[in-house]
């Protein structure tokens, strides 16, 4: 029996659970997807533990993302994010990965877009704004980062290759030119509110939202009224799973029934 699991503290209303047990079952893999939710000061020993215990594999969330790199070999896409969300147990020593970044990858290209030379909008330079920064500049685009603090956003532009930063007030300008746009701000999430203005977006544009509570929000309902092509939430985490489960087993991830899972706990 392999042992996976999601290191975060809280994770009681997590997703991940269902979704890799799905494939578990599809795969006809013995393994079970369990959550641990350490206290902060047991970080460390947490990982120790597992490695001791033969887990094969952490998923890491809130608050953990960024203190876990101590502990882990980092590859060079997660060192360069800041952030850990994946911890591969199977080598002589535990090693750290980004799949936000790499699952918000494969959510933008189901929109069909050719990301080398592409220009992408991306509001928000917040944990998952930084993932997915990299994630679009290492693939070719350039990246307007815009940011309701002007400063996280020329602060994140400075350390992403092709990268600007911007306030929010530009996105008025920035979005009309733009062949893909991505929301990694909190913002929908609580209220019917978009951080775009409508009128800027159009029938050309790949959108995606990283929110996925609720799975339509008020951008991606504007945009696809606009007549852009709309990727939700839930394909980025989903993607970020579907990544782990591929480093971690080694076997193609049965996508859909990992999407009927998540989907039905949405
Ligand atoms: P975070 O690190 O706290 O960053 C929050 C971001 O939202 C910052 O850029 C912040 O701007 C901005 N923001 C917050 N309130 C705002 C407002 N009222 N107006 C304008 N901007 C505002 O959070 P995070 O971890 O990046 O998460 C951001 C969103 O992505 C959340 O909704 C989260 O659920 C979602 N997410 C989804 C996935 C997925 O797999 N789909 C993965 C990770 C995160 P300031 O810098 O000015 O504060």
């Amino acid at each position: 029996m392999d042992v996976y699991g999601l290191l975060g503290n809280p994770v009681g209303h997590s997703l991940s659970p269902p979704m890799h047990e799905a494939a578990y079952d599809e795969l006809g893999l013995e393994a079970r997807y369990v959550t641990f939710e350490p206290e902060p000061d047991d970080l460390e020993a947490a990982i120790e533990g597992a490695a001791a215990l033969g887990i094969s594999g952490l998923n890491v969330t809130i608050p953990f993302k960024r203190d876990v790199l101590e502990y882990v070999a980092v590859d060079d896409l997660a060192s360069r994010i800041g952030a850990v969300n994946t911890i591969d147990f199977s080598g002589d020593v535990p090693t750290g990965h980004n799949t936000d970044a790499s699952g918000a990858l494969r959510a933008i290209e189901r929109g069909d877009v050719d990301l080398e030379g592409a220009r992408a909008t991306l509001v928000g330079a917040g944990g998952a704004g930084r993932a997915i920064a990299f994630a679009l500049s290492d693939a070719g685009a350039t990246v307007e980062i815009a940011n309701r603090t002007e400063s996280t956003a020329h602060d994140l532009a400075e350390e992403v290759p092709g990268a600007s930063g911007h306030g929010l007030e530009d996105l008025a300008t920035l979005v009309p030119d733009s062949d893909v746009l991505v929301n990694a701000t909190s913002v929908g999430m609580e209220a019917d509110v978009s951080p775009v203005p409508a009128e800027a977006l159009h029938a050309d544009l790949v959108v995606m939202d990283a929110v996925y509570r609720p799975l339509e929000t008020r951008l991606l309902r504007e945009a696809s009224e606009a007549g852009a092509t709309t990727i939700d939430g839930a394909w980025m985490l989903l993607y970020q799973g579907v990544d782990a489960l591929e480093r971690w087993t080694g076997e193609e991830a049965p996508v859909e029934a990992m999407n009927g899972a998540l989907r039905s706990g949405l």
